[in-house]
């Protein structure tokens, strides 16, 4: 489904640059739920953006569902997108969303052109318990019927409902795992 090698990504601030992903490589497949873990500021959400194509790496290879994502314009990327089912990731920043109805009507829009991949950057970020465990239950749900997953946490809880563990640390990852997935 995906396949990245030695990614890299830095941000320009004035005179100085800040290097926020540091030769990352992640592999996966079609049907995994993928939790990426690591504090606040350590390129968990970059990541994302840049594997749903909202952002653009340095230097490093992309290739998402056989097709290696590289200068693309615009017009192009937007196809690719809509190809992969993730155009409307691009249209809604998950951030701007918040409780849990709004983020069932925003994983049910995401679902509308039947993608492949989903992308859920702290879906249950805003959430009380109960409610990130239906979401998170509805998430099981959508991957045990054969949607590939990633989704960004940095609850241990959540991440632990998930089947594999990335964990980034300073834009590097220090450990991936494949966990027993907790269900809910
Ligand atoms: P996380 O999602 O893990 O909290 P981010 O990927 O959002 O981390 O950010 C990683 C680092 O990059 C942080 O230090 C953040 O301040 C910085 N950063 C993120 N986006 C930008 C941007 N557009 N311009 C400059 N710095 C950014
Ligand atoms: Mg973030």
């Amino acid at each position: 489904m995906l396949d990245i090698k030695n990614l890299n990504k830095s941000y320009q601030m004035g005179d100085s640059s800040l290097h926020v992903l540091k030769g990352i490589d992640l592999y996966a497949k079609s049907g995994e739920m993928v939790a990426i873990m690591g504090s606040s500021g350590s390129g968990k959400s970059t990541l994302l953006n840049i594997i749903g194509i909202l952002d653009e790496a340095d230097s490093g290879e992309y290739i998402l569902d056989g097709v290696e994502i590289k200068d693309l314009n615009e017009q192009k990327a937007m196809f690719h997108l809509e190809k992969v089912g993730l155009k409307d990731w691009a249209k809604h920043l998950p951030n701007e969303l918040s409780g849990g109805q709004k983020q069932r009507v925003a994983i049910a829009r995401a679902l509308a052109s039947e993608p492949k991949l989903l992308l859920a950057d702290e879906p249950t970020g805003a959430l009380d318990t109960a409610t990130s465990h239906e979401i998170m239950q509805f998430l099981q749900q959508l991957n045990d019927e054969g949607k590939t997953i990633l989704l960004v946490t940095h609850e241990e809880d959540i991440a632990k409902m998930c089947k594999r563990i990335v964990r980034l640390r300073d834009g590097v990852i220090i450990e991936d795992n494949i966990i027993k997935q907790v269900r809910v």
